[in-house]
This record gives C-alpha cells, sequence and structure tokens, in this order.
C-alpha cells in the first residue's frame, strides 16, 4: 500500500467524473456564473480504467465515482463495468443526490456498483428546496428508496448542517437511524473555491459539537461505537435501541487529517492531492500522448509522496482555485 511523507496509508481514490450537477446547494454552487469543462475536457472510461488500473497495481483498494452529479455523466453505467471488472477494485462506491436513482439503480448495481452515499441536508420539502434549490425532497426520497431495493446498501444519508436552513432538522434525519439501518452523517462546512459559496460556507457553519447536542436534547444520548476503520472520517454513534448510525464529519471542530487515506482525480484528470488545498498533478497529459499505465503509476506514486497535511479552515481558508463540485466532494 502506498504511504505518503507523513506515513499514511494512501489506498483509497475518489474519481470526479463531471463538474456538473442538477442541484445547487447554497453552500456548493451559485446560481450565476458558473462555467463547466468542455467535454472534451473529461477523462473518456478508457482513461479511468487505466487510472484505477494504475491506482490498484500500486496498492489502491477502494473506489469512489463522484462529482459534480456523477449519475449526469452517460456512460457513467460504461465506466462503472469497466471498473468493477478490475481485479483488486475491493470496493466501488457512487456519492450522489439520489434524484436520478429511481431509474438508475438497478443498472448501477447490475454494472457491478457496491453501494451508494447520498446527499440530502433535510427531509423537510421545503427546507430542501431553499437550501438545495433544483430537485425535489419526494424526487430524492424515491431515488433512495430505489436504491435500497436495488441492494446498494448500506445507505449511507450525508446532510450539511447549514444555520438558518436546516440546523433543526438534524433531528428527523437522526430519528431515521433507530427504524433503518442507515448511516446519517452531518458534516460541517467548509469553504471552497473562494467564491460567494466559500462565504456562504463560513457565515453559515454549524459545528457537530452543536448538532450532536441538538440530537441529544430531542433523542437522546448518544453511544459512541469502536471503529474498525482507523480512515473513517465520521465518529459513529447509536441512538439507545436504534438499528442505523449516527455520523459526525467534523474538518473543521475536529479535523482528521493524520488519518486521510484518500487522492482525488478531477473530471479533468488531475490528480487533486488533499481536498482543503490546491495543489495538483496532471495524469490527463501522460493519459492522452500514450503515456500508458507505467506513467500513470509513477505520477499517481509522486502525487501520494506529495501528499499535503494540515489545513487553514479555522482561518477560514481552504482552495482558491476549485470549489466542491469542481474537485469531487
Ligand atoms: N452530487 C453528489 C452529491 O450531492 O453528493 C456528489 C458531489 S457533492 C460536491 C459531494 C458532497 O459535498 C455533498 O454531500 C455536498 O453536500 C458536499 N459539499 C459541497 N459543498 C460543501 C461545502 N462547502 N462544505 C461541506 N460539504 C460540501
Amino acid at each position: 500500500m502506498p504511504k505518503d511523507a507523513f506515513n499514511r496509508e494512501i489506498d483509497y481514490l475518489r474519481i470526479s467524473v463531471t463538474d456538473r450537477c442538477n442541484l445547487r446547494c447554497v453552500y456548493c454552487m451559485p446560481l450565476e456564473g458558473l462555467r463547466f469543462l468542455p467535454n472534451a475536457e473529461f477523462l473518456t472510461p478508457a482513461e479511468i480504467e487505466t487510472v484505477v488500473r494504475a491506482a490498484v497495481a500500486i496498492g489502491f483498494r477502494k473506489f469512489r465515482l463522484t462529482g459534480g452529479e456523477p449519475t449526469l455523466r452517460l456512460d457513467l453505467l460504461e465506466i462503472i463495468e469497466r471498473l468493477a471488472a478490475i481485479e483488486g477494485v475491493g470496493e466501488l462506491a457512487l456519492t450522489t443526490n439520489a434524484l436520478l436513482l429511481d431509474k438508475l439503480a438497478i443498472p448501477l448495481r447490475t454494472a457491478g456498483l457496491s453501494r451508494v452515499n447520498v446527499h440530502l441536508d433535510s427531509l423537510n420539502p421545503a427546507t430542501v428546496e431553499r437550501q438545495m434549490r433544483w430537485g425535489s425532497f419526494a424526487r430524492a426520497w424515491q431515488g433512495i428508496a430505489a436504491a435500497e431495493a436495488a441492494g446498494l446498501t448500506p445507505i449511507k444519508l450525508n446532510s450539511v448542517v447549514t444555520a438558518g436552513y436546516n440546523e433543526a432538522d438534524v433531528i428527523d434525519l437522526a430519528r431515521l437511524t433507530v427504524e433503518r439501518e442507515w448511516h446519517v452523517r452531518f458534516i460541517e462546512l467548509m469553504p471552497l473555491g473562494g467564491g460567494e459559496c466559500a462565504t456562504v460556507s463560513i457565515k453559515r457553519y454549524v459545528s457537530n459539537i452543536e448538532t450532536r447536542g441538538r440530537i441529544e436534547a430531542a433523542l437522546g444520548p448518544l453511544a459512541e461505537l469502536e471503529s474498525n476503520n482507523p480512515s473513517d472520517e465520521a465518529r459513529n454513534f447509536k441512538l439507545a435501541g436504534a438499528r442505523g448510525v449516527i455520523g459526525f464529519i467534523s474538518p473543521v471542530s475536529e479535523p482528521y487529517c493524520g488519518t486521510c487515506n484518500r487522492m482525488r482525480l478531477t473530471a479533468d484528470g488531475k490528480f487533486h492531492l488533499c481536498l482543503l488545498n490546491d495543489d495538483e498533478m496532471d495524469v490527463r497529459k501522460a493519459l492522452r500522448t500514450n503515456g500508458g499505465i507505467e506513467a500513470v503509476k509513477r505520477i499517481l506514486a509522486r502525487a501520494v509522496e506529495n501528499k499535503p497535511t494540515g489545513h487553514h479552515l479555522l482561518e477560514g481558508r481552504s482552495t482558491r482555485e476549485r470549489s466542491m463540485y469542481q474537485i469531487g466532494g
């Protein structure tokens, strides 16, 4: 398994397949002024396959497709089929807003996807409309049901807690775990990209200390679960008698850089070395000049060696060049 300069084992590659999205969450994408990559800049399914073959060859085992909204990519099923067929790909998951899962869940499962993480900020349709702006709660909920029926489990729901929008809705989300074997996880806002959404992320930040307090006040004490995965970015808990798990992902109030095991690949073929830094290494040029798998292995190994640690979230700073939808959350 590749180790970085801080002795962290890096075996998890998060692959963004597009920067387009069918939502405009208030902290992620502005309503105006967006510029998307031309299609020719996206890595093709064959190029993504080469990167994953190289990653497996140097010890990567976990893979996740993300975006933007990955289900908007018309060749998503081909990408999944290609990656699922690679020996050594241990887990292949997808992060999605579920809006298109109603029709896609079964084909995704058939193509070889293991499971999905679904981003849904609230169970209240009015909050979803205000905070996520496009799409609807009903469509997302239908998509989640389809994913569960298709066996893309365990379902993990991610909610980004945003002051003035959904901070009170965390209670209903947490309550889902009483009856369901789902993981419901609360994510702290991070400023990315330096634009209007970064400002929203700073102004509307809610710490998970506060979110946990709100949940415990309404639903009772949370018991912490022992982790069997040291790289899990969430600290996990259970309500008494609950079937599911409540997780807190707290990059600001409780940073977890020390156990980070991730490398990221952007849709336009750059290894993005750390979510909260701008450092990148281009791999697309090597792919498009017949560099082949050996060249990709060398670039990825160098990317791992150069992975930084630490961030400046507490000072309200992170990336300036790219926002979350351009990196792949
Ligand atoms: N479209 C997919 C989705 O909705 O999950 C995948 C991409 S989206 C960028 C991945 C995750 O990043 C979502 O859970 C989203 O809420 C989260 N996210 C976006 N901007 C964020 C921010 N500023 N701080 C924390 N999480 C953010």
